[in-house]
């Protein structure tokens, strides 16, 4: 299990705690989806565990919760803007080869345009 519940330095924990202002798209037990500052999609959002988890590859067996938390955050969101039919895509990225940029784990929901595969 990550070891931290909250990073005061870390942006998105900041976000959850209410430090830094932020309207959640959608809201469930251990997550929050909010917009992208810099979409690359019609619809681009984050989910976000509450609790400060670095990475995906800091999660553990015990994180259970909190994974099925965030997933279904993003199924709920995709839903509720209507991307069902059409599509969209989730993206985690991991560290410096995978592109991650903010070190708090979130997973990207990215619809309402065609993707590409493979990605960049
Ligand atoms: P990654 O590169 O996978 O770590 O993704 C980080 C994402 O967080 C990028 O798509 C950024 O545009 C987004 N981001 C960074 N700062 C903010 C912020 N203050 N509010 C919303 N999204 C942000
Ligand atoms: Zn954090």
């Amino acid at each position: 299990m990550s070891e931290q519940f909250t990073d005061p330095t870390c942006i998105f924990c900041k976000m959850v705690s209410g430090e830094i202002a932020v309207k959640p798209l959608f809201e469930n037990s251990h997550a929050i989806v909010i917009s992208d500052i810099n979409p690359q999609a019609p619809v681009h959002a984050l989910a976000i565990p509450k609790r400060h988890v670095p990475s995906f590859a800091a999660l553990s067996a015990n994180d259970a919760d909190i994974l099925t938390s965030v997933m279904f955050a993003a199924a709920e969101f995709a839903r509720s803007q209507g991307l069902d039919a059409s599509g969209y895509r989730l993206n985690i990225n991991h560290g410096v080869d995978g592109g991650q940029t903010v070190g708090h784990l979130h997973v990207h929901i990215l619809g309402g345009r065609k993707m590409t595969w493979p990605p960049g």
